[in-house]
């Protein structure tokens, strides 16, 4: 058996089949995220699966500029997010209330529970955006509701209204290692899969094998492993690899624009309160702090303001 792979995602194709893939495992970038919050277990499976899910979309990235995932709804949870760069740079943050999980305390976290938990812990009218930030030019949002059970359900969904083309999502958490395998349908050259017959056998082959994909194996085989048992009447060729790293975009200067969105007399009033002003990263926990002086000199900076 292949090591499991680290933080490294991988594209694979099928010989003799129109069908691409992406495969990856997430560790330390997975640790980072949960050392930065005090998540109960059935929030770091799904805090996993984000990842997993937004590494496996930063892969349909064509230029630079990041791809984020979030959910909001009325549920112990009220939003989610994870995002990953073009440079697999990933992160997430959720926020919910504490009480509906305190009595899972005890629970271990490294039991793989099936996310069917997805409406029950956001609530049954979320809402999931898939929202697309390229660094120069502007951003795309698309809204998907949340109706299926499982993140990776949605996701699948999602893929198969925007980019019209047959897509299967398989994603995997445990609180210690997250896990993602995307199976699509190449475009033919004219950009769409009216004509598709012969194809569609395969297709519908490779799902019935996705269909046997257990979540304990997903997360601990190598990738070569995994792709070689389902698989094991294709001839599966790997591709380019990538590495995924946690790190997060935040920046005093970023800070600095978000605080001047208060306006000058709120400034006025929370210096007035509290000197210095402190702001803590909620991705990453790093701490920015503005005085007095800071915060006049922004606001004298700022040409809005004028
Ligand atoms: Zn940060």
């Amino acid at each position: 058996m292949t090591t499991a792979e680290n933080d490294l995602g991988q594209r694979f194709l099928f010989d003799d089949t129109d069908i691409r893939g992406e495969i990856l495992s997430l560790q330390d970038s997975y640790h980072q995220v949960l050392q930065n919050g005090d998540y109960p277990p059935a929030l770091q499976i799904l805090l996993g699966e984000f990842l997993a899910g937004v590494a496996l979309l930063s892969a349909t990235l064509k230029f630079d500029g990041s791809i984020s995932l979030q959910a909001v709804g009325k549920g112990p949870v009220n939003m989610i997010v994870a995002d990953c760069t073009r440079q697999s740079s990933l992160r997430a943050i959720t926020r919910f209330s504490a009480a509906p999980f305190d009595g899972e305390c005890g629970e271990t976290t490294s039991t793989v529970t099936d996310s069917a938990a997805l409406t029950s812990l956001l609530g049954s009218q979320a809402t999931l955006a898939v929202t697309i930030e390229p660094a120069q030019g502007e951003r795309y949002q698309g809204i998907v509701p949340l109706e299926r059970h499982s993140l990776s359900d949605c996701l699948s969904d999602y893929f198969h209204r925007s980019e019209q083309l047959p897509t299967r999502i398989c994603l995997s958490a445990d609180g210690r290692r997250a896990a993602g395998l995307l199976l699509q349908v190449l475009p033919l050259s004219d950009g769409t899969r009216d004509e598709w017959d012969e194809g569609e056998e395969h297709w519908r082959l490779v799902n019935t094998l996705v269909d046997t994909l257990n979540k304990q194996e997903q997360l601990e085989f190598g990738h070569e492993t995994l792709l070689r048992r389902l698989f094991y009447q294709q001839k599966v060729r790997m591709l380019a690899t990538r590495t995924f790293r946690f790190s997060c975009s935040c920046s005093r200067a970023r800070t600095a624009r978000a605080l001047l969105g208060f306006g000058a007399h709120e400034l006025q009033v929370m210096l007035e309160e509290k000197t210095p002003i402190e702001i803590t990263c909620q991705f990453c926990l790093q701490h920015y702090r503005f005085n007095k002086k800071d915060i006049e000199k922004l606001l004298n900076d700022d040409p809005t303001l004028h």
